[in-house]
């Protein structure tokens, strides 16, 4: 039993609570009390209680769309490659070098990244390849994740790149009964399709039956994302529809290119959507002048934030996304009160939570969900004066504040120090790794300014 007391607690609970005293108290993975300090009456002595008094208390970000295998060559591209061409003459070729040795100190470091700045559960984009190694990394971190493998049909590429749609629907089916459900369920897999026009008629409708049958999500993680029509993900809504394929389970990411009609569409299906506001930007797919997001919250659509990739966003930092997503529209808008914070936040806790149809479980500090749970120290500047603990939040925090980590009960982040791996060795692998792997993709290390060595 753990008793976090004496905290600014912000619930996300059914009243949007924020309790300028309150306290928490955790037993074993599930939150058992949330209230003001003084209603909080833990039932036994609790082993551990935490002080609170100058911390700020949040239930864990959620992130939608993150590609863990890509963050061991993060920076890699320069800003001259066309976006068209970073799939087919970067990504492909690292992809398919990448060893599983590789593949878990990519996954590692995006881990700490995302724990690091206050989110505990993900779901990776489905550009895995050797999916249990990388759930015993998230196991072994003590993070909540969803995870996905490489999966496409129409597209070929060296080696294991080239897949038959059967192929991938049988890969797909093995992950599930290999991974779903590990570390007492922490861990789930779905079936994610790449997109981008990779991906049969076939396949997208095997996914959609293998997800119902094992009662899981499916979804494609790059859909409707860009004006160039080279990338062919912009197949009609109206048409996947027909095809049966829309529905409250699944996940598409980007969708910045939607209409009225699509909206009303997605509303309609309880389709959810996972926004990516970083890559969006720096891939330049129009966010500003083109994407929806405010009308299809409006709508009443499930929209969550998405981290997306170590070449297409940098960085896992939820907090950045959700500065960008709650100044970006108010700027196309011309109006500031568009996008509010609180939105913001609900887009990262509550709405990520339903888009992994985990609402039940996390999303909220509330009774009965697993204690997935942040402090952040609210005695470094950004946090003062904390008059509006939402605003400072959004326009003001940074992930260097964020103190303590809950997953499931168990504190994984311990007043700044990881408890469950040694992150030293982590760096140090990782720029051994990151080499080896760029050098075997045959792909040179580029720099506009020389650096001297
Ligand atoms: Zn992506």
């Amino acid at each position: 039993m753990i008793l976090i007391e004496h905290g600014t607690v912000i619930t996300l609970d059914r009243e949007r609570r924020i309790l300028a005293d309150g306290s928490v108290l955790v037993d074993g993975r599930d939150i058992l009390q949330v209230g003001r300090a003084a209603e909080v009456t833990p039932p036994r002595q609790p082993d551990r209680v935490i002080d609170a008094r100058r911390a700020v208390v949040l239930p864990g970000f959620v992130d939608t769309h993150v590609h863990l295998s890509e963050h061991l060559t993060r920076g890699l591209l320069l800003d001259d490659i066309p976006v068209d061409r970073y799939l087919p003459d970067w990504l492909i070729p690292l992809y398919s070098v990448i060893t599983p040795e590789e593949e878990r100190a990519s996954a590692l470091l995006a881990c700490v990244e995302m724990l690091r700045t206050g989110t505990t559960t993900f779901c990776e984009a489905g550009t895995l390849f050797d999916v249990p190694a990388v759930a015993d990394v998230v196991e072994e971190i003590g993070m909540r994740a969803i995870l996905g493998r490489w999966t496409w049909d129409r597209e070929g590429g060296p080696g294991r790149m080239q897949q038959t749609t059967e192929e991938a629907l049988r890969a797909n089916e093995e992950m599930i009964e290999r991974v779903h459900g590990r570390a007492g369920g922490r861990i789930g897999a779905w079936p994610l399709l790449l997109g981008f026009g990779t991906c049969s008629e076939v396949l997208m409708r095997g996914a959609r039956r293998l997800a119902e049958r094992y009662r899981v999500g499916w979804g494609m993680m790059h859909f409707a994302s860009h004006p160039s029509r080279k990338t062919a993900d912009r197949i009609p809504l109206a048409e996947l529809d027909a095809m049966g394929l829309l529905g409250p389970t699944t996940k598409l990411a980007h969708m910045v290119y939607v209409d009225d009609g699509d909206i009303a569409l997605l509303a309609r299906r309880g389709v959810k959507i996972s926004h990516c506001p970083t890559a969006g930007l720096k891939h330049v797919k129009g966010l500003a002048a083109h994407s929806k997001v405010p009308e299809m919250l409006a709508r009443g659509i499930c929209v969550s934030l998405g981290g997306d990739s170590g070449n297409g966003s940098n960085h896992f930092d939820m907090l950045r996304m959700m500065y960008l997503v709650s100044t970006i529209y108010k700027d196309s808008r011309l109006d500031v009160g568009v996008m509010p914070p609180e939105q913001a936040l609900e887009m990262a806790t509550r709405r990520g939570a339903a888009a992994l149809l985990l609402e039940r479980e996390i999303g909220s500090l509330e009774r009965g969900k697993r204690a997935d749970l942040v402090l952040y120290d609210a005695d470094t500047p950004e946090w003062r004066p904390l008059l509006n603990p939402v605003n400072n939040l959004v326009y003001a925090a940074t992930g260097a504040s964020v103190r303590t980590v809950l997953v499931d009960g168990r504190v994984v982040l311990d007043d700044g120090r990881l408890t469950t791996i040694d992150e030293r060795a982590l760096y140090a692998r990782v720029e051994r790794l990151a080499r080896e792997q760029i050098a075997r993709a045959g792909l040179p290390i580029e720099s506009k300014w020389p650096i001297i060595r």
